[in-house]
């Protein structure tokens, strides 16, 4: 049998291999972005067209290739950076497996200008799909220039895995401020579409983190710094109370590599603990310097991946080093997050004196007077306990029901009272005949109160509809047992199904502000921004300025206090970090549960008597109440013979 094994073509080897190096736009960013910083540029510009699916180029002013070289720079494993095996050990450059351009070649129409700063004419080069077009001598400047066209031009199945041009450009940016946040000392510009969305001059590393991220970063940033045999240690952390809901800003640098290490991360999470909130995460920039024998880096193809030797050892000395930077930046005591919300006094109570309850008492109250009177005295009292604060003497009203039994079609002007009942379980159609008797019966019992004492506010604040347990669920009665309502998934389902039709309208109201509000964002947190600014306006915010880093707010929704704007937009990107849906109902419904989401009541509120009733009364008046915008529950009906059987 003749053999079959064969070696495969260059070409074919290096698709192979691009397919590890190249998985989308922001890889080949990386890969030149690092080449142009081994080449000692002192700066760097990369020009981005639709995320990179069109164009990708990095123009440095590093040291150059010349001609030879400009050719060999696209061959496989064809380096600078090492020569021996042992090299592996010692690095000092990003790159040194000699394979992002030949990789990069072979999925895309590339075009390499380059002089070296001593040669007098420079090497103009296009290679498409590893097949060298043309090389000729041009008069280029000095550095590289290299430009990547229709990446995966010849590889349609690769092409059409690429997400859209809002995630691909976020990629993009990742890598970006990974390779401009390690090279502190190096101009970086980028423009994508013609704009410039980051113009970062040589600086402290301070100064660069504060410049990626805007304005406000200098403010939550806290100085971590140590030296010890094994590892030096220097950057920030932000303080807990700037941590994030999303995972966004953190960056290990090892030898000034950014790298993932779930260990390392861990042990900075560790250091932070007991000092953040629920569900958020902080931010830090950590340089660690460590003698290159004591890592492997060439674990991963894309190098953010390594080994090191004494892992161990490393979690301690990070942990302990951001727990001391944390403590001495007094950071630490300072936080309370355990704050007891009942012992806060509300704004509008401030000042004002206690009132002493009052009892009342009937002196005439005849506990046998009638049958009816004490099922009703019996309801009035088990209600009352549940409320936790029984009154025996209030039975005084419930007897009085009894006396004028009138029916409830005499009178009509309290029936818009029971109306709210009514809608409230439209679509289901068993709670709906539950609570339109339940609604006869409080008819019942408020009118006739009502006609006897002739004090309505007494009354009403006896009769109360419903009950909260846990400050979590509120209870209601109903005819045929209760209803237990989730609070916070009735609110989220209230403001979502409102904020969905706050959509259909063209121009929501808005509130003017009386000082225009400020926030400062992320590039990318303004380009998302700028992606949902329409449907922002809609709902009824004013902007007066959305630059760069800033936006200008001078109007807001009228459902949205002021105070909860900044919330509202954080967990809005947040939401939308990794897609914004392209269509529009999509786009709406995910704004809708994201305000839902940030808005709703938290499980541990305590809700008044008319919050309870609101929620009630909105839940049920909502075309989906069985469920929270996330499919979940919102409430459960308990009949009263599965009462009775819990008592049998
Ligand atoms: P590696 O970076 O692993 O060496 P690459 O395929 O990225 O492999 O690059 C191959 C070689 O091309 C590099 O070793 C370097 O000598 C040269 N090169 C690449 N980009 C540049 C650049 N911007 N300026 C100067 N030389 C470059
Ligand atoms: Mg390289």
């Amino acid at each position: 049998m003749s053999s079959v094994i064969r070696l495969l073509p260059d070409h074919v080897a290096n698709q192979i291999a691009a397919g590890e190096v190249v998985q989308r736009p922001a890889s080949v960013v990386k890969e030149l972005l690092e080449n142009a910083v081994d080449a000692g540029a002192t700066s760097v510009k990369l020009v981005v067209k639709d995320a990179g699916k069109t164009l990708i180029q990095v123009i440095d002013n590093g040291k150059g290739m010349n001609e030879i070289d400009a050719r060999m720079c696209f061959e496989r494993h064809a380096t600078s950076k090492i020569s021996l095996a042992e090299d592996l050990f010692q690095l000092q450059t990003k790159g040194f497996r000699g394979e992002a351009l030949a990789s990069i070649a072979a999925i895309a129409h590339v075009e390499l200008k380059s002089k070296e700063h001593t040669a007098e004419l420079g090497t103009h080069v296009i290679i498409e799909g590893s097949k060298i077009i043309s090389q000729e001598v041009a008069v280029v400047p000095d550095g590289t220039s290299f430009s990547v066209k229709n990446l995966f031009f010849n590889i349609p199945a690769r092409r059409n895995f690429l997400k859209s041009d809002q995630v691909e450009l976020r990629h993009v940016i990742d890598e970006f401020e990974r390779v401009a946040l390690a090279h502190n000392n190096i101009q970086f510009t980028f423009i994508h579409n013609g704009s410039e969305m980051f113009n970062l001059p040589a600086s402290n590393y301070r100064q660069r983190i504060v410049n990626v991220f805007g304005g406000k970063t200098n403010e939550k940033l806290v100085p971590v710094q140590e030296t010890t045999e094994i590892i030096e240690i220097h950057g920030f952390v932000a303080k807990p109370e700037y941590a994030k809901k999303s995972r966004g800003e953190q960056f290990f640098f090892v030898n000034d590599r950014f790298i993932k290490s779930g260990y390392l991360h861990h042990a900075v999470t560790a250091a932070f603990e007991g000092l953040l909130k629920d569900g958020t995460h902080p931010s830090y920039f950590l340089y660690l310097t460590l003698p290159a024998n004591s890592i492997d880096i060439n674990i991963h193809p894309t190098k953010t991946e390594i080994k090191f030797d004494d892992e161990q050892a490393l979690y301690a000395i990070l942990r302990a080093t951001i727990k001391h930077s944390l403590g001495q930046f007094n950071v630490a005591p300072v936080l309370d997050f355990q704050k007891d919300e009942g012992l806060d006094v509300p704004y509008s109570y401030e000042g004002t004196k206690s009132v002493e309850p009052t009892v009342e008492v009937d002196a005439f109250f005849n506990p046998f007077e009638s049958m009816k009177a004490s099922t009703n005295l019996a309801n009035q009292i088990g209600s009352n306990i549940l409320r936790g604060d029984f009154n025996p003497f209030e039975s005084v009203k419930t007897k009085s029901n009894s006396f004028s039994g009138g029916s409830n079609t005499s009178y009509p002007e309290k029936k818009h009272k029971s109306g709210g009942w009514e809608t409230l379980y439209e679509g289901i159609s068993d709670a709906k005949e539950m609570i339109l008797t339940s609604a006869n019966h409080q008819f019942d019992e408020e009118v006739i109160t009502g006609s006897l004492f002739d004090d309505d506010s007494v009354q009403a604040t006896n009769h109360q509809q419903s009950y909260q347990v846990q400050k979590k669920y509120i209870i209601s009665p109903i005819k045929s047992g209760m209803i237990i309502i989730d609070q916070r998934r009735a609110h989220q389902r209230i403001l979502y199904e409102h904020y969905v039709q706050s959509f259909t309208v063209k121009q929501n109201a808005s509130q003017q502000l009386l000082f225009p509000l400020s926030l400062y964002y992320t590039v990318y947190e303004m380009e998302l921004l700028r992606g949902i600014e329409q449907e922002l306006i809609q709902m009824g915010f004013l902007f007066d300025e959305i630059s760069n880093e800033r936006i200008i707010i001078s109007g807001i929704p009228v459902s949205i206090t002021e105070s909860e704007v900044s919330i509202v937009l954080e967990d809005l990107l947040n939401d939308l970090q990794d897609s914004v849906p392209s269509d529009v109902s999509a786009l709406h419904d995910r704004i809708s549960k994201s305000l839902a989401q940030s808005l709703a009541v938290k499980t541990g509120t305590y809700l008044t008597d008319k919050e309870q009733e609101n929620i009630v009364n909105s839940l049920f008046g909502c075309a989906n109440p069985q469920t929270s915008p996330f499919g979940k529950t919102t409430f459960i009906t308990m009949k009263v013979e599965d009462i009775d059987k819990k008592f049998m």
